[in-house]
This record gives structure tokens, C-alpha cells and sequence, in this order.
């Protein structure tokens, strides 16, 4: 039997910039249709609160849901409430959007977050742009990610999109990253599977995890992105089912 993908970038509800979505009654039909096991799942932009309460009970219902919980800036101290109660139980961790927040995630304010998260060996996803070129000055830059990374060991840092949408922000990145062993890239947004292969090179197969973006992109096209690239079969099973497993262990 064909082996099943693992997605650690799937999006719940709607979004307020592209007329796509993803509804809870849609989730088992998504995850027939693409050959989906597990599933690390939270909202888009839109109706944040009520999606991040959608996605805590989906992933106490489901075990192939794992939650990631959107953190917002203006309620930190009820955010650190529910995840010191919720992590561990269906909540595998959190979501930063450096551009929604309009802060970057490696800021003061959400130190109390972070410390929630390595104190629980959590995840931690965030969203890389290609602003300014990776540059310090954009709030979703991967640099804040690594940062955090450095600081905080015991969070398993995915930075979305392999660091950014753009090849050479995505091979700085990778760069950056090589001897930070906590900090790990989903394939989610890449236009190109030479990304995947400049992945291995840089820091190995066992640090680059399949996202989709899903509804945000499109399943096959984000799924052929690694499918294409030409590295080892043994490679693609990690990347595509073997290292989310990994991730979500207790160990
Ligand atoms: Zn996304």
C-alpha cells in the first residue's frame, strides 16, 4: 500500500485574503482524497479565537489531529493559561505570524509563551516571509525564529516555508540553521523542488518536514514539490512520513 503523508501545515476555517477554506466537516474528505495520516492542524486569520477552541477539541477527538495553537499578543496571560492546561493533551504546540501580530517572535512580550513551550518539549511554527529578504527588520523573518531556537532548546522550532518564499532567502536560512539542531523546516510554499534538495545538502533529511499550506495552497502542488526533487526514496518516506512522527514523539 502506497505509504501515507504526514502534514504538518493544514489550516482550519477561512481567511480574510484568499476565498478558500477548510471546514471541520471537510477534514475527513481532505485526508481521503490526498492519502493523509496525521494531520498538525490550526486556523487561518479569521476567527482566531473560536478556531483555536475548534482545534483543541478536534485534536482531543482525533488522533490523527495534532493542535497548534495561534498565540496573540493581546492575551498573552490567558494564551499561557491554556497551554500550560492544553499542551500534551491533543495540543502539540504553537503558530506565530510574525505579519498578523506585526511583531517579531523572538519580542519580550511572548517570553512567557516560550518558556510554556520548552518546558513542555513543544512545537513551535512559524510563518517566514520573503520581506526584505530574510532581513532582521521584517517581523517574519527566519532569523527571530532561530533565535528563539538558540535560546529556548527544548522547542522544536519549524520554520514555515523552509524559512521563507524565495530561493535565496530559503539557502540563508538553511545556512543559518545548520548547527541549531532544534530548529526544523516545513516544505509548505516552496515554487521549486530544488528547495528540498538544497534542504538535504544543508542540514540533512531528518530536519525538513512536508507541509502543505492547505487550503492556502494547493495539496498536490505543495505535495509534487517534494515528490519532484531528486533525492533518495529513503529521504522522501522521512520527509513525508517519518520525521512529523518523530516531531510529535514524547522523547
Ligand atoms: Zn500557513
Amino acid at each position: 500500500m502506497k505509504l501515507k503523508v504526514n502534514d504538518v501545515h493544514v489550516h482550519l476555517g477561512s481567511s480574510s485574503i484568499i476565498n478558500q477554506k477548510l471546514l471541520v466537516k471537510d477534514i475527513k474528505n481532505f485526508r481521503k482524497k490526498y492519502n493523509i495520516d496525521n494531520i498538525m492542524l490550526f486556523t487561518l486569520d479569521r476567527d482566531i479565537d473560536k478556531n483555536n477552541k475548534k482545534v483543541i477539541e478536534l485534536a482531543k477527538k482525533y488522533e490523527y489531529v495534532h493542535g497548534l495553537y495561534w498565540i496573540q499578543k493581546t492575551r498573552i496571560k490567558e494564551d499561557v493559561k491554556i497551554l500550560e492546561q492544553e499542551l500534551g493533551n491533543g495540543l502539540v504546540g504553537v503558530k506565530f505570524h510574525g505579519v498578523f501580530e506585526k511583531e517579531k517572535v523572538s519580542a519580550k512580550i511572548y517570553e512567557p509563551i516560550m518558556k510554556v513551550l520548552d518546558k513542555k518539549k513543544a512545537i513551535l511554527l512559524i510563518h517566514c516571509g520573503r520581506f526584505k529578504d530574510g532581513s532582521p527588520l521584517s517581523n517574519s523573518s527566519f532569523v527571530h525564529g532561530l533565535t528563539v531556537a538558540k535560546k529556548f532548546q527544548n522547542i522544536k522550532v519549524i520554520l514555515a516555508h523552509m524559512g521563507g518564499n524565495d530561493t535565496s532567502v530559503v539557502r540563508k536560512a538553511l545556512e543559518s540553521a545548520k548547527n541549531i539542531p532544534n530548529a526544523y523546516f516545513d516544505t509548505s510554499g516552496i515554487s521549486t523542488p530544488f528547495r528540498v534538495e538544497l534542504g538535504i545538502k544543508k542540514v540533512g533529511p531528518k530536519r525538513i518536514i512536508f507541509g502543505s499550506d492547505f487550503p492556502w495552497c494547493s495539496f498536490r502542488g505543495m505535495f509534487y514539490g517534494v515528490e519532484d526533487a531528486l533525492i533518495s526514496k529513503h529521504a522522501k518516506s522521512l520527509i513525508l512520513n517519518k520525521n512529523f512522527l518523530r516531531l510529535i514523539s514524547k522523547n
